[in-house]
């Protein structure tokens, strides 16, 4: 992931998937396509949420090849998304995405396997199922899309 979004010149069509913030964010590129007079879509994810991800899923797989993506959205709305844009078959060369906002990220109970989000840089937390205290490792789950928590010492 980049920090900052880049214009890919002369693609066939650009798409852009964002929220409000995620619009602010991707305004100079917007902005640059319609300078360049080139075709773009934009889809506004608003807090209703009515646009779901398998709706999302059709309207990736209905473009054509040569278009380029450009997704902002919250950081926890960025995981979901963006494994059905891989589905659909965009590549990592296809796409640019940027999450904003909180930075969270899920543990996963060693006890009773549920995962809770927390924010980024706690190092101990109670399980939001089960209440155990649980120290925040560095292990990382692709599986589970998780941290794994142990037990913490007492
Ligand atoms: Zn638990």
């Amino acid at each position: 992931m980049k920090n900052q979004p880049i214009f890919v010149q002369s693609k066939r069509k650009y798409l852009f998937l964002a929220d409000q913030k995620g619009l602010t964010i991707l305004n100079p590129i917007i902005e640059q396509a319609i300078i360049n007079n080139d075709s773009f879509e934009v889809v506004f994810l608003g807090k209703q949420k009515e646009f779901l991800h398998t709706d999302i899923a059709h309207w990736l797989s209905q473009q054509k090849m040569g278009t380029y993506l450009y997704v902002c959205l919250p950081w926890k709305e960025l995981h979901p998304i963006k494994l059905k844009i891989e589905e659909v078959g965009f590549s990592e060369e296809e796409y640019q995405w940027f999450g904003h906002g909180d930075k969270s990220k899920n543990v996963f109970c060693c006890r009773c396997h549920e995962i809770t989000e927390v924010a980024n840089g706690e190092v101990e937390i109670n399980c939001q199922y089960c209440h155990l205290l649980l120290e925040v490792s560095d292990h990382y789950s692709a599986l589970r899309h998780a941290y794994l928590g142990y037990v913490a010492k007492l």
